[in-house]
């Protein structure tokens, strides 16, 4: 009894220093706090089994079972199947130091081997608790209870004493479940805490979350604003790329396109691409100048669409526009440049009727440079220069049906024309340029006028017409020189052959073409008057010829002019009349006296019947006018009778007689004087 009331007393002991130690350990154990506390047990019970094992050494020595006892406290250390395991050992050793079988021992160590068992495998395996309490628990409880009601059946001092040995296995199980339960409402604790500190923040968050829902309004404003800015970038961006391959103004596709089309041909099937072909208006920059820059862009358009139309039609191509009046179509290779100068020819006819920009009419002449495609590797603007270069070539030909190419043939006359232009100054003073004279003859097949048409004979190339250095010289600012040269050389023919034309049965006046550069000079009609007075020339001897086209264009400045040798009494022609922009309506207002049809119409009266009645029209159109219609280049006697029978006035061509040598002219007057004059003497006798 006095074992057992000391036994007590310490284990009481053991269980308040363990308790206030596992509260100690755990105050400070903040993470991790619910393994702490079971560690914390674990090391107090252990403390707590040290404590009795030494109680029971010093109240046991002498007592053999106390070996055993100890044995079985130490092994708890080794987890509890260990314990068990020893305490199983331990049992049988007692046995044999007794030299009895102690039965209930064994049985008892039995069912606690099966209970741990099944406590292990139905508490772990099934409820997956911590094992460690469940099995101790188990062990525990059990084996206490059943080694104490066995020790009490059996009277056995040894199960007795045993049975008491598993009580610090209860103080240590009790001692870590205190533990656990202490690190639960301590957690308790610091969950209200933090509840606390949630309610806090949750607090926090609304005032968050109020200022998040500003701000999501402002940025869904944004969004907003952002969208519209995005929808807006969206159309700059396709209006951008519209503008990149399409004219602003008028929606054609641009030269942009056109080179990316050169492009993507070149690396892939520029064999396919057969020709280039670069369509432009005639002087569309003298043209610019008279219309100004708004209706120019007019005349542009509707040109541009005319091409268009006329190409999708005939060929489907598509139509580029470059700019400044210029439209560029591509044909594959199936087509012949034949066929192409065919189909250019029908088109230029299009623009034989003139066109209506607001209330002017105007005629407008198309002009072509084409090129056929190599497979030399060049870049677009260099297949696009030789282009131009063709096509600015063509301009300075008369007429507008037919296309220059480029090629050898071109360059080398280039260059010639280059080689020309620097003998030009020269030709002046070596006395290289000189006139002929083409008779003009009325209805009666009688000479009644004459054009002096200007020749150089150049020292080494020849004859050069004036087509050719005439346009050289308006470049080079020669044509001054070479207009003044011109009417003096024609009064000087005049004054040194003065007995011709000064006789009585006969008038000639010779007319001398100017070019539109000399007539927009204010000067020009004075030195012109001067000229004529040197040579003591009256006005109705000389007549000026002014091409049709310039006059339209430089109407203003080229009016003056007109005017003042009108009033002088100076006939003036308006030459090449149907190539130019005028519209027969502008006849009435321009002071001109005759009219002369140029020769690409006279060439096609008997042939195309719309060129014939247009002939006709102008003939009416002129007498209406009280003017005189010349017919220029009439080659046949067919010609001849037709526009006779149209009531032309007066014929110009090789019928007739070409261009003559002063001479020959000289002779042809002659010759008319002595008819004229028998005439008049037969009529006088
Ligand atoms: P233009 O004033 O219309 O002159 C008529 C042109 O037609 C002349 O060519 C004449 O030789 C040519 N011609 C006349 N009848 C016929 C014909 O039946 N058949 C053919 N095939 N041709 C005919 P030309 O002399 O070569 O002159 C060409 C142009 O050069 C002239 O056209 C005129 O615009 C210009 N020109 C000539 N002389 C002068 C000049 O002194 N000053 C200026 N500024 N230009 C001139
Ligand atoms: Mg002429
Ligand atoms: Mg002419």
């Amino acid at each position: 009894m006095q074992y057992a009331s000391k036994m007590i007393i310490l284990y009481g002991l053991a269980f308040f220093l363990s308790f206030y130690g596992m509260r100690l350990i755990h105050h400070f154990s903040n993470e991790k706090r619910y393994r702490n506390a079971l560690l914390s047990g674990l090391i107090m019970g252990s403390v707590q089994s040290l404590l009795v094992i030494l109680v029971h050494l010093s109240e046991l020595v002498g007592m053999p079972d106390a070996r055993f006892l100890i044995i079985g406290y130490t092994t708890f250390f080794y987890g509890p199947f260990a314990g068990i395991i020893a305490g199983f050992i331990s049992s049988i050793v007692i046995c044999i130091v007794n030299g009895t079988i102690l039965w209930s021992l064994l049985l008892i160590q039995l069912i606690n081997i099966g209970l741990y068992s099944l406590a292990y495998f139905y508490m772990h395996r099934k409820l997956k608790t911590p094992k460690y309490i469940e099995i101790t628990l188990f062990v525990i409880i059990t084996s206490s209870v059943v080694i104490f009601l066995a020790s009490l059946i059996a009277s056995d001092n040894t199960s007795y004493l045993l049975s008491l040995s598993y009580l610090p296995y209860l103080f240590v199980f009790a001692s870590m479940l205190m533990c656990a339960l202490l690190g639960i409402s301590y957690q308790d604790k610091e969950n209200q805490e933090f509840i606390r500190t949630l309610n806090v923040h949750s607090e926090e968050l609304s005032l968050k979350n109020a200022e998040i829902e500003v701000l999501y309004s402002q940025a869904s404003d944004q969004q907003l604003r952002l969208q519209d800015n995005l929808r807006k970038m969206i159309d700059y961006q396709e209006r951008i790329e519209f503008l990149a391959y399409h004219d602003s103004q008028t929606g054609f596709y641009n030269r942009e396109k056109l080179f990316d089309r050169l492009r993507h041909s070149r690396s892939e099937d520029l064999g396919c691409l057969g020709v280039m072909l670069l369509i432009g208006i005639k002087d569309s920059d003298k043209i610019e100048v008279s219309l100004g820059n708004v209706l120019i862009e007019t005349l542009y358009y509707l040109v541009g669409i005319e091409i268009m139309s006329f190409f999708e039609t005939i060929s489907g191509g598509q139509m580029y526009s470059i700019g400044k009046g210029r439209y560029v179509i591509l044909f594959n290779d199936d087509y012949e440049n034949k066929e192409i100068i065919d189909v250019y020819r029908k088109l230029s006819e299009r623009f034989v009727a003139s066109i209506k920009i607001n209330t002017i009419e105007m005629k407008i002449n198309i002009i072509a440079g084409a090129i056929n495609f190599t497979n030399e590797t060049l870049e677009p603007e260099q297949w696009m220069e030789k282009c131009e270069f063709a096509m600015f070539d063509s301009g300075k030909m008369k007429g507008s049906n037919r296309i220059t190419w480029f090629g050898q043939e071109l360059l080398e006359r280039h260059a010639r024309e280059l080689q020309m232009e620097k003998s030009l100054y020269r030709a002046i003073e070596n006395q290289e340029l000189y006139l002929m004279y083409q008779p003009q003859f009325n209805n009666n097949q009688v000479m009644c006028g004459a054009e002096a048409l200007l020749r150089w004979r150049h020292p080494q190339m020849g004859e050069i017409p004036p087509g050719i250095f005439i346009p050289i010289a308006e470049r080079n600012g020669l044509i001054d020189d070479i207009g003044k040269l011109v009417i003096q050389s024609a009064c000087r023919y005049i004054y040194t052959n003065r007995s011709l034309f000064d006789h009585s049965a006969i008038h000639i006046p010779i007319a001398v073409n100017a070019s539109f550069l000399e007539l927009i000079n204010p000067n020009f009609t004075e030195r012109f008057l001067e000229i004529l007075s040197q040579n003591e020339i009256s006005t109705d001897q000389i007549k000026v010829e002014v091409t049709e086209s310039e006059v339209s264009l430089h109407y203003s400045d080229l009016l003056q002019n007109l005017r003042l040798l009108f009033s002088s009494g100076i006939g003036v022609e308006l030459d090449d009349f149907g190539t130019g922009y005028s519209s027969l309506n502008h006849l009435g207002i321009m002071p001109v006296q005759t009219i002369k049809i140029d020769k690409v119409f006279i060439d096609r009266i008997l042939e195309d019947e719309k060129i014939g009645d247009l002939v006709e029209m102008i003939i009416d159109f002129t007498h209406r006018f009280r003017m005189k219609v010349v017919a220029e280049g009439v080659e046949t006697k067919e010609q001849f009778l037709w526009l006779k029978q149209k009531k032309c006035d007066v014929y110009q061509g090789y019928y007739f007689s070409k261009p003559i040598r002063e001479e020959q002219f000289s002779a042809l007057i002659e010759g008319l004087i002595a008819e004229n004059g028998n005439v008049d003497a037969e009529e006088n006798s």
